[in-house]
C-alpha cells in the first residue's frame, strides 16, 4: 500500500514528516519533492532499502545514486579528503542543486555507489528535503522517483503514474522548482568535469571557481545509445540548428520534417518555443502543437519539459518533432534531456 500525504513546502508539517523519517528508518521508501525533481528517499546505510529502490526503479544496479544530506555534519559520515575547490562550491552553492563527486567513505554500502571509490553527494534546497533528511538522522539516497528510462516526475502526480503500489509514501509537496536534475561536477578532475549538465548552469560554476570547467561530451556509445532516458512512449524526433538567429528559417526545416512525417499518415506533435509555436498552425488540423515556453527563459523551458514529455503522451500521436535551443547556460541541460529522450534521433541544420 502507498500512502500519499500532502506537505505544504513553506511550512511543512513536522507531525507527518515524523511519520515518513520513521517509514525511512524502518528501511521503506519515501518519495518526496526536491527543488530539482522528485526523489525516492531510501536511508543510504540500509543496504536492503537501496537494493529495493534499484528494483522498484528498474534501474541497472551498476548506475550509483546520489547521496543526500541536510546538514555539513553528515557530509564527513560519507565522504573524505574534501579539496578546498571543493568547500567553494559547496559554501556557494548547498543548499542548493549542485553535486559533488568526492572520496567516498567506507562504510557507505556498496550498492550506493555502484563498486566506485567516489560517492556523489549533494544538499537539496527544498524544505520538505531537509526536514525529512534531518528527521531521519541519516543520509538518504534519492534517484529520481520514475520508473528508469521515464522522464523525471516534477509533481506528486507523476510519482504517483510511474510508483503507486510501489513505494511506502509518496509526499506531494507541489511542482518542483528548477524540473531538471541536479548539475554533477567532479571536483577531482583537472580541470574540474561536469559529468551531467543540469539544473546549475557550467558558466556560473567557472565564475565561483574562477577556472573554466570541462562539460563531457556527450556521445552516442552503441550500449547507452540503446537505452532511452528521460523519455516518453511517443518517440521523438530532435530538429536542432547550427544557431537559432535566423527562426524564420529554422521553423521552415521543423516544418519540413512534420510535413514528411505528416505525407507517412502519421499523426504529428510539433514541441515548439513560444516564438514559434503559432507558426504551426498551418500544417492541418491533426498536427498538435506544446509549447516549451519562451527561448529568452531558459529557467522555465527546463521548468517545464519533463512535464511536456510526459504530457505528449497523451495527446495520441505517433511522433513528436521536438525544437531544439541554443546551448549556452541551461540550454546545454535542456538539450542533454532531449537529445536522450529521443534516444539520438536528432536531425541537424
Ligand atoms: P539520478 O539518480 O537518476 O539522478 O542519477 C544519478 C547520476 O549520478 C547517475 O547518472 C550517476 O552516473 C551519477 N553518479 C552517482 N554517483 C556517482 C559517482 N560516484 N561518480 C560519478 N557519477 C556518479
Ligand atoms: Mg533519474
Amino acid at each position: 500500500m502507498t500512502k500519499v500525504v500532502r506537505v505544504s513546502p513553506d511550512n511543512p508539517d513536522a507531525h507527518v514528516l515524523i511519520e515518513c523519517a520513521r517509514v525511512i528508518k524502518a528501511g521503506g521508501l519515501v518519495a518526496f519533492p526536491t527543488e530539482t525533481v522528485y526523489g525516492l528517499g531510501a536511508d543510504a546505510f540500509n543496504e536492503e532499502a537501496v537494493r529495493r529502490v534499484f528494483k522498484v526503479k528498474g534501474r541497472p544496479p551498476n548506475n550509483p545514486l546520489i547521496v543526500h544530506i541536510a546538514s555539513l555534519n553528515q557530509l564527513g559520515e560519507v565522504a573524505l579528503s574534501i579539496p578546498e575547490r571543493a568547500w567553494k562550491l559547496i559554501r556557494w552553492s548547498w543548499p542548493g542543486p549542485l553535486t559533488l563527486v568526492l572520496k567516498r567513505k567506507e562504510d557507505l554500502p556498496q550498492e550506493v555507489t555502484a563498486g566506485l571509490d567516489t560517492v556523489a553527494v549533494r544538499m537539496p534546497a527544498n524544505p520538505i528535503a531537509l526536514k525529512l533528511i534531518e528527521l531521519s538522522r541519516t543520509a538518504l539516497v534519492a534517484p529520481s522517483a520514475n520508473l528508469s528510462g521515464k522522464p523525471s516526475p516534477t509533481t506528486a502526480e507523476h510519482v504517483i503514474q510511474d510508483l503507486y503500489g510501489k513505494v511506502d509514501v509518496i509526499i506531494d509537496g507541489g511542482e518542483t522548482i528548477y524540473g531538471l536534475e541536479s548539475t554533477i561536477i567532479d571536483i577531482t578532475a583537472e580541470p574540474p568535469e561536469i559529468l551531467r549538465p543540469g539544473a546549475i548552469p557550467p558558466e556560473a560554476i567557472e565564475r565561483v571557481l574562477n577556472v573554466e570547467v570541462r562539460v563531457r561530451p556527450l556521445v552516442k556509445s552503441p550500449v547507452t545509445g540503446r537505452m532511452r532516458r528521460y523519455a516518453p512512449r511517443t518517440p521523438i524526433i530532435v530538429v536542432e540548428a547550427r544557431d537559432y538567429s535566423d527562426l524564420r528559417s529554422y521553423v521552415r526545416r521543423v516544418k519540413e520534417v512534420v510535413k514528411k512525417n505528416v505525407s507517412k499518415r502519421l499523426r504529428v506533435a510539433v514541441i515548439a518555443s513560444l516564438e514559434t509555436c503559432q507558426h504551426y498552425g498551418d500544417l492541418g488540423v491533426g498536427v498538435k502543437v506544446l509549447s516549451l515556453g519562451s527561448r529568452r527563459d531558459l529557467f522555465s523551458v527546463g521548468r517545464k519539459l519533463f512535464k511536456v514529455l510526459r504530457d505528449v503522451d497523451r495527446l495520441n500521436v505517433d511522433i513528436a518533432i521536438v525544437e531544439g535551443f541554443e546551448e549556452k547556460g541551461l540550454g546545454i541541460s535542456v538539450m542533454d534531456r532531449l537529445r536522450k529522450a529521443s534516444c539520438y534521433n536528432v536531425v541537424k541544420f
